[in-house]
């Protein structure tokens, strides 16, 4: 009886086997695949199926077994895990493409020019707001002031945010509309003075002032906003952006507009540290939808170095006196770490100087007590003190870290920090030693978006003029496997998203991106002009 079954079978399988082949939404084949999986091997072929990859393999195994409408011959192209980006502002992004670019200005007459034209363009604009100027990079080096802003735009209100988002320089108006005095005083801030008078440089909590007074997009600007942002990402192969601190409003549109089928690009949504987010996220746990992850919570413990708001155990060497500021007190940080502690949220800070790094290595430690599998994170760890590095690996702490920083600040980072302590700033080989992983962002809008320039500035230590030549402080350069793998399955690690999606492998999102060259193989100095070919999420094609 068995055997009247079974042997025309077996004929069925030796005479026909398209008989006896799979089917799947979509076959990959003759490309290059880096999968990025735990023996980071290379492959030829994958199909797809329900949004995941079912097998991968060589071409002709993956022909052999599967059948798809869709089939891609990929010419030998290479093909690699959908880039993440494990810290950046997303929302923040979208917000930028709204507001007068001042990335890249090479003088203070080159941000006034760029606001007139855009106040042409933005006539119903109630206020002028700019993002992305870096004095670092114009003639005159010095922190710029009021007093031309003044004389072009006397009546409307003018707020221009630094490209580190931890400076805002304003006009009178705004002054006025503040209230802000040379008596004027914010703790973690700074009003700028100059001859007794405030310039209108504001740093670090002092813009909290004017922040609020700026009028706030409602939802539907809101979801234009991001939209546009996610037209930037999938562009440049992005397929899981990190939010780094969204409300809960904004976190619910997110997952509103994933939902509605609008926002494709995967989500990993941290809360904004807040009393009100703190009460409601506690109590209603971890949430995860197939795009959108929120368990977490973004700390900021210090500003920024280029504002001289990161906090350091000694003075500023271009300021004497001067050890930055501190955000929070430390009393208030344990207190929200402890929560956080007692709840299954994984907490991601902000630290840049070595103090505020210090302080969060001992609290971190003292809640975390050893080895542990919490993956909370250290948003930048940017300047570590020698005796802090092994603080990561006894209480695995994730280095979630930004390259393109190190090629941005790396003209003055030796001037703020001097040339023994700017030994253990962007040190990410050191950090990525401590618990064999690191995690690549961009900080975007701070940085670009392009993940490649992270990945160009993390293994060559080079601008975007491949300079200086031979790399900056290359001991902490990384090899492009590591740097491949901090940007895709190493920081969905970080995501605790590494069983979902991460790498090419059966199972796993099938989350890709398809480039015109192999960044494992091209010249370093061709890295950052490689194009996107395609940009897949969930099987289908977003770019
Ligand atoms: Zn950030």
């Amino acid at each position: 009886m068995i055997n009247r079954y079974i042997f025309p079978c077996l004929i069925a399988l030796a005479t026909a086997g398209c008989t006896t082949k799979k089917k799947a939404d979509l076959i990959v084949h003759n490309a290059l695949v880096y999968t990025a999986d735990s023996v980071f091997s290379t492959k030829q072929a994958f199909a797809v199926r329900d949004g995941r990859f079912v097998a991968v393999g060589s071409s002709e195994e993956i022909l052999d077994r599967f059948t798809a409408d869709s089939v891609a011959d990929l010419a030998g192209k290479p093909v690699y895990p959908g880039f993440y980006d494990p810290h950046a502002h997303f929302l923040g992004l979208g917000q930028v493409l709204y507001q007068a670019d001042l990335v890249g200005t090479d003088s203070f007459e080159d941000v006034l020019n760029r606001l007139k034209s855009y106040k042409k363009n933005h006539r119903e604009a109630m206020w002028l707001i700019g993002r992305g100027w870096d004095q670092n990079d114009w003639p005159d080096q010095r922190f710029p002031t009021r007093e031309r802003l003044d004389a072009e735009f006397p009546t409307i209100p003018v707020a221009l945010t630094r490209v580190d988002g931890h400076a805002m320089l304003v006009n009178s108006k705004v002054l006025q509309l503040a209230g802000i005095t040379a008596q004027t005083r914010v703790p973690g801030g700074e009003v700028m003075l100059e001859n007794g008078r405030p310039t209108g440089v504001l740093i670090d909590n002092a813009m909290g002032l004017v922040r609020r007074l700026i009028p706030q997009p409602d939802a539907k600007e809101k979801e234009m906003m991001l939209l546009a942002a996610q037209k930037a990402c999938v562009a440049l192969g992005l397929t899981t952006v990190s939010d780094a601190g969204l409300d809960r409003a904004d976190i619910e549109l997110v997952d509103r507009l994933q939902k509605e089928g609008k926002l494709k690009i995967r989500n990993y949504a941290m809360i904004r540290l807040g009393e009100p987010n703190l009460d409601y996220y506690l109590k209603r746990g971890p949430y995860q939808t197939d795009r959108l992850t929120v368990r977490s919570f973004k700390i900021y413990a210090d500003g920024a170095l280029g504002s001289r708001g990161a906090a350091l155990r000694q003075p500023y060497s271009d300021r004497p006196g001067a050890y930055g500021l501190m955000q929070l007190e430390p009393r208030e940080l344990e207190r929200v770490l402890t929560l956080i502690a007692d709840s299954d949220f994984q907490a991601n800070t902000h630290c840049i100087g070595d103090s505020a790094n210090h302080l969060i290595l001992e609290l971190y430690g003292k809640l975390l007590k050893g080895k542990n599998d919490r993956r909370w994170r250290i948003e930048h760890a940017q300047v570590v003190s020698p005796e802090d590095f092994e603080q990561f690996r006894r209480f695995s702490v994730l280095p979630s870290v930004q390259p393109t920083h190190a090629t941005s600040d790396m003209y003055w980072a030796a001037d703020r920090l001097g040339p023994s302590r700017v030994k253990g700033a962007y040190a990410f080989r050191q950090l990525m030693e401590q618990n064999g992983r690191i995690a690549f962002g961009s900080d975007f809008p701070v940085e670009a978006v392009n993940p490649l320039f992270g990945f160009h500035a993390a293994v060559a230590r080079v601008d975007a003029r491949n300079r200086p030549a031979g790399g900056y402080q290359t001991e902490n350069a990384l090899d492009r496997p590591s740097a491949l793998r901090a940007m895709t399955c190493w920081a969905a690690f970080a995501n605790f998203e590494d069983r979902l999606r991460g790498s090419i492998s059966s199972g796993r999102q099938a989350d890709f991106v398809v480039l015109e060259q192999d960044i494992m193989k091209i010249p370093a100095e061709q890295l950052r002009n490689v194009k996107v070919r395609q940009t897949w999420i969930g099987g289908e094609k977003v770019f």
